[in-house]
């Protein structure tokens, strides 16, 4: 049935045969609703991403403590929002990009302890699956600081459970490094796209390693059912997880004080652009949702993905959202940017943001690196391929005539794009030793 469904729509929908193909693409979600609208119905609202960011808060003393390099922020995990006004001219001349307004790059490249995006979701479901372990076993009283949580007494409890997870690579980062800090058993379970050095590093830091030869849909299965073996294992579930979405999210609310220290408005006269690289869709769907929240018609989602890896794309046009890979379609699923090296989308994100996603567009391996190039020597800032992606929306925004006629039916007229901030969400790269660093720049030349 989906199979038949999927030939036909190869046929009838141009977006998708050109994916097919491996070509870049440039899609407009016809299903967008207004924000109140798509909002409405959701399972999850603003009280959710509230308690959230109020549970991040209660840990702000606890992580102080566990990774010092937090301390300078008092706990908080955030990152910086740079204007990148040389790469933006880059783009322009480049790549006939159109941005109108200012270009800003939103550095989860450089949050700390993960170094990419999953500093936000991963942590937070660590923290929050903390949280529930300390209340039960007695650890925290209530008005009690977290502080205790990283003392020995707390370290002894934690060691006798287990956290897995299944990860292309920066996910697995994020959790095993802040689980082995906790004090947890930590098992990763790693695809075949994952890079080298990040399953050596998380070694080092004391998590243990499961490799496989598949791609990261079974490494993910492989991960569910050794833990759900183990009654005092927690399995984290990229695919379906609430926790990890809301920790996302609350991105949106730290952007909201960002761009208000910034002078940047944000209203029907000032649009805000967004472009966030996707895997399996959890990051850039929890991120979007917020936004939603927060800016609502204002706010303009994009989702960027490799063309051998367009998931959610497939998934959002053919509506069949998990029920489809790539392979169906025809394409590998493989890409040098191995955080998006993901076959088969997240079904709970993809019908979240069926009515809020303004588009996608994707992007080829090889820009990855000439984007790559030209962000270090313009702005002297690092980001891995996958982050990378994130410049493929204001490259091609507005120079598509899809992107044009989208910004028309908004009623976003000259002056308003005039007034407008577009921000390429960098996902990651803090993290990739210098010796990779070089070996990407090298690629790019
Ligand atoms: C994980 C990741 C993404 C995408 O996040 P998903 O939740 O998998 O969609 C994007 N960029 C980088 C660098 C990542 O590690």
């Amino acid at each position: 049935m989906c199979a038949t469904n999927l030939k036909e729509q190869l046929h009838t929908d141009p977006v998708l045969a050109k994916a097919a193909v491996g070509e870049e693409v440039f899609w407009i979600n016809p299903k967008l609703q207004s924000a109140a609208q798509g909002l409405a119905s959701q399972e999850l609202g603003m009280e959710d991403i509230l308690d959230a960011q109020a549970r991040l808060d209660r840990f702000a003393p606890f992580l102080q403590l566990c990774f010092p390099e937090t301390a300078p922020q008092k706990g908080l995990i955030e990152s910086p929002l740079t204007p990148i006004p040389a790469m933006q001219k880059w783009l322009e001349e480049r790549f006939e990009a159109t941005i109108p307004g200012q270009l800003l790059l939103k550095q989860d490249s450089h949050l700390a302890i993960a170094g990419s995006v999953k500093a936000r979701g991963g942590i937070y479901e660590v923290l929050q699956h903390t949280e529930e372990l300390a209340r039960k076993g007695g650890l925290l009283q209530p008005g009690e600081s977290y502080a205790k949580l990283a003392g020995p007494e707390a370290r002894n409890f934690f060691r006798q459970y287990t956290i897995q997870v299944g990860s292309t690579g920066n996910l697995g980062l994020s959790i095993g490094i802040t689980s082995a800090a906790i004090g947890y058993r930590v098992i990763v379970h790693m695809s075949a796209d994952a890079k080298q050095w990040k399953k050596d590093l998380l070694r080092e830091k004391g998590a243990e390693v499961m490799e496989y030869s598949a791609d990261y849909s079974e490494a993910v299965k492989q991960g569910r059912a050794k833990s759900d073996a183990n009654p005092k294992s927690y399995f984290i579930d990229d695919e379906n997880s609430r926790s990890l979405f809301l920790g996302y999210a609350v991105a949106a609310l730290r952007l909201k004080d960002q761009l208000a220290n910034q002078n940047i408005s944000v209203d029907e006269e000032h649009p805000l652009f967004v472009t966030i690289p996707c895997g399996v869709g959890g990051a850039p769907g929890g991120v979007s949702f917020g936004l939603k929240q927060v800016f609502g018609d204002n706010v303009h989602c994009f989702f960027v993905e490799p063309t051998q890896a367009p998931c959610m794309l497939t998934g959002m046009v053919t509506g069949l959202h998990n029920q489809v890979s790539v392979q169906d379609l025809g394409l590998s699923g493989h890409t040098e940017a191995d955080g998006l090296a993901v076959g088969r989308p997240s079904g709970f994100v993809g019908r979240v943001m069926e009515p809020l996603l303004s588009g996608e567009v994707t992007i080829k391996d090889e820009k990855l690196y000439a984007f790559l190039q030209g962000i270090t020597d313009t702005e002297g800032i690092f980001l891995e391929p996958s982050a990378c992606a994130a410049f493929q929306g204001p490259a091609e925004l507005l120079k598509q005539p899809a992107g044009q006629a989208y910004a028309a039916a908004q009623g976003l007229t000259p002056v308003r794009l005039a007034n407008s901030a577009h921000i390429a969400w960098a996902t990651g790269g803090a993290l990739v030793p210098q010796n990779i660093r070089e070996q990407y720049l090298l690629q790019a030349r």
